[in-house]
């Protein structure tokens, strides 16, 4: 058997390759704001929230200091709180349920389907259920767009609308994929994403937004993001947060904002190869008709107890993987009491020992991929 440790390190993601692309533009576009001294709020925020709202085709954009913030100034804007259920699925990263303890609402948690690993609407009506019958008032879902897949908007929709459920889509991880041949960020009544930089958009630090097609909601985010200022600056009509997103990452993301679509496509390309080279051996994930992914993960299913010794295997051969998610929120120790919807969350607690992610970028050239399809065959084949 050949080591392959004499390559060079394979990177997860690639933020290097990037940088070097932007190269010059992204400089200038950074000492501008710097010379400016318009640190916060600077007309670079204005100008981004225009152009994202143009790219994915909502109203209105507010743009916030995290992807966490996003999710929660659409709560708070709601006047989601204590006695409120927030309905979300077990099986994502933690903040989509964090932000419903935050603001002091119960998150109920579902199952998550197991083709695309995202909520299953059909646990929705059990979640309202659950929550009745524990005295909460069912308020919002959370459905969350996991490793760059749209969920099911229609049929989350359908489930929320008996209750009237305010639905707020987590796009961290999937903004910029279509559903329904759409992108998102109008699916629902708003749509959260996050700049960090290891999503698919991301920016030199932290950052978030939220997107609304409801002009009230967005005024109400505005004025929550700087301490809930009325029309008068010092005199707050609702307690808010301190959560801009600053002009200098304003500026970062118009620049990567331009590259943006030739990047999903580039993420497109590369899993495309990646399923056709492991179909055979591994299950690989699938896309729904009508949709397109931005692949924030690459994520493949082993059979459970193989993982380690998959993954030993490949960091062998210098090939890097990463585990999204290794416990499923209701089995955490902050989560473990809250609510499960009635249906059990059977399938998230079964991903959880199974899934396994491949390095996955816009700037992953093929005999670097050639590389990992070889190393995961060769693991699999153990
Ligand atoms: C990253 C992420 C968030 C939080 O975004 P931050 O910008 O890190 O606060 C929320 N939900 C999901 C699904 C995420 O992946």
């Amino acid at each position: 058997m050949n080591t392959r440790t004499d390559l060079p390190a394979i990177p997860f993601i690639d933020l290097v390759a990037q940088r070097r692309r932007l190269g010059k533009a992204v400089d200038d576009a950074v000492m501008k704001v710097v010379d400016s001294a318009q640190f916060m709020l600077g007309p670079d925020v204005r100008t981004f929230e225009a152009q994202l709202a143009e790219f994915c085709g909502a109203k209105h954009v507010v743009t916030c200091a995290s992807g966490t913030d996003a999710l929660v100034l659409a709560l708070r804007a709601r006047e989601i709180g204590p006695g409120d259920a927030v309905i979300c699925p077990s099986f994502t990263f933690c903040a989509t349920a964090e932000v419903a303890a935050l603001v002091g609402a119960t998150p109920i948690f579902v199952d998550v389907d197991e083709k695309t690993f995202n909520i299953d609407p059909n646990g929705i009506a059990g979640a309202i259920e659950v929550a009745k019958a524990n005295g909460l008032k069912p308020r919002a879902v959370v459905p969350v767009d996991l490793f760059g897949l749209a969920g099911d908007h229609a049929a989350v929709a359908a489930a929320a609308k008996a209750e009237g459920l305010f639905i707020l889509d987590d796009a961290a991880q999937g903004f910029g994929a279509t559903f329904n041949n759409r992108r998102l960020g109008t699916f629902g009544n708003a749509t959260a994403t996050s700049f960090f930089p290891a999503k698919p958009l991301g920016c030199y630090g932290d950052g978030g937004a939220v997107m609304t097609d409801d002009g009230d909601l967005a005024d109400i985010m505005r004025s929550l993001r700087m301490h809930g200022h009325g029309s008068d600056r010092y005199d707050n009509i609702r307690i808010g947060l301190a959560s801009r997103l600053d002009t200098i990452q304003a500026a970062v993301l118009i620049e990567k904002l331009k590259i943006f679509p030739d990047e999903i496509d580039a993420r497109n390309r590369v899993a495309r190869r990646y399923n056709e080279a492991l179909a055979d051996v591994t299950i690989v994930p699938t896309v729904p008709a009508g949709q397109v992914s931005v692949w924030a993960q690459y994520t493949i299913r082993l059979k459970a107890g193989t993982r380690d010794a998959f993954a030993a295997a490949l960091k062998a051969d210098g090939i890097p993987t990463a585990v999204y998610y290794p416990i499923p929120l209701h089995l955490q120790q902050a989560y473990k009491h809250y609510p499960v919807g009635k249906g059990g969350v059977a399938v998230s607690a079964r991903l959880a020992s199974e899934v396994i992610s491949l390095p996955m970028h816009p700037y992953l050239d093929e005999p670097t991929q050639d590389r990992i399809i070889d190393g995961v065959r060769r693991a699999l084949a153990k």
